[in-house]
């Protein structure tokens, strides 16, 4: 019943490659920043907390989470939470992952139109991406019924990549205002500059990967759909 499709490899390798792309520069600018003390002497969980105060963000937290790049701005909760090694550390990615996710909540802040959009489609897309299973599944369970099963995977599948679409410049405008914000302040230095971009083009890098990916799949999906190949 399940067989493959060497067409679905087509469109999956150049994402794939993409992907692994980025995670390798992520580790490499990542795991060489974040060995380079920056100069303020500050930890990421400082240079949040100034950013934030700086914004009038005195009532959002820094918390400290476990996990390896596990940082986030959660829009929910009003809360900014950093993994261990960006909360304590007091290096140049520390300090610039930390200015990141306050740029999130300088967004919220400032009620940035993508930003709001990307919360607003969270339930829809969280939805859609476990249909999606269920749906393709069931395509591959009743045969007969499968060119009404594609066309509503399709449908799902674009709010997955309207997702990532949305996605793209939220992470690239919140760097745009770690960058803003961290020289304003003094918080990072001339010399700083290019590592913190360094570091933060590689993590956008991976947002641009999982577009490509989405995108590919998404043809990749109209392709058996339009020449009813399964
Ligand atoms: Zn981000």
């Amino acid at each position: 019943m399940f067989y493959f499709d060497p067409l679905s490899l087509v469109f999956a390798i150049p994402g794939l490659l993409l992907g692994i792309w980025a995670q390798i520069k992520l580790h490499h600018a990542y795991g060489k920043y974040s060995k380079v003390p920056v100069e303020s002497g500050m930890t990421g969980a400082q240079a949040a907390r100034e950013i934030l105060d700086r914004a009038g963000l005195v009532n959002v937290p820094v918390e400290e989470i476990p996990g390896r790049l596990s940082d986030h701005y959660d829009p929910t909760k009003r809360a900014l939470f950093l993994s261990s090694d960006n909360f304590r550390g007091r290096t140049v990615a520390a300090v610039g992952v930390a200015a990141h996710e306050s740029g999130h909540a300088l967004q919220h802040q400032a009620a940035y139109g993508l930003f709001n959009a990307r919360m607003a489609i969270v339930p829809a897309t969280q939805f859609a991406s476990m249909a999606y299973m269920g749906i393709i599944f069931a395509g591959f369970i009743f045969q007969s019924l499968f060119h009404t099963f594609i066309w509503i995977a399709i449908g799902l599948f674009c709010v997955m990549t309207l997702f990532q679409i949305v996605t793209l410049p939220v992470e690239y405008d919140a760097s745009r205002r770690a960058k803003e914000q961290l020289f304003r302040l003094g918080l990072v230095h001339e010399h700083e500059r290019a590592g913190v971009s360094k570091v933060l083009d590689a993590a956008a890098l991976t947002y641009v990967a999982a577009l490509v990916s989405a995108v590919l799949q998404l043809l990749y999906l109209l392709t058996i759909a339009r020449g009813g190949r399964r």
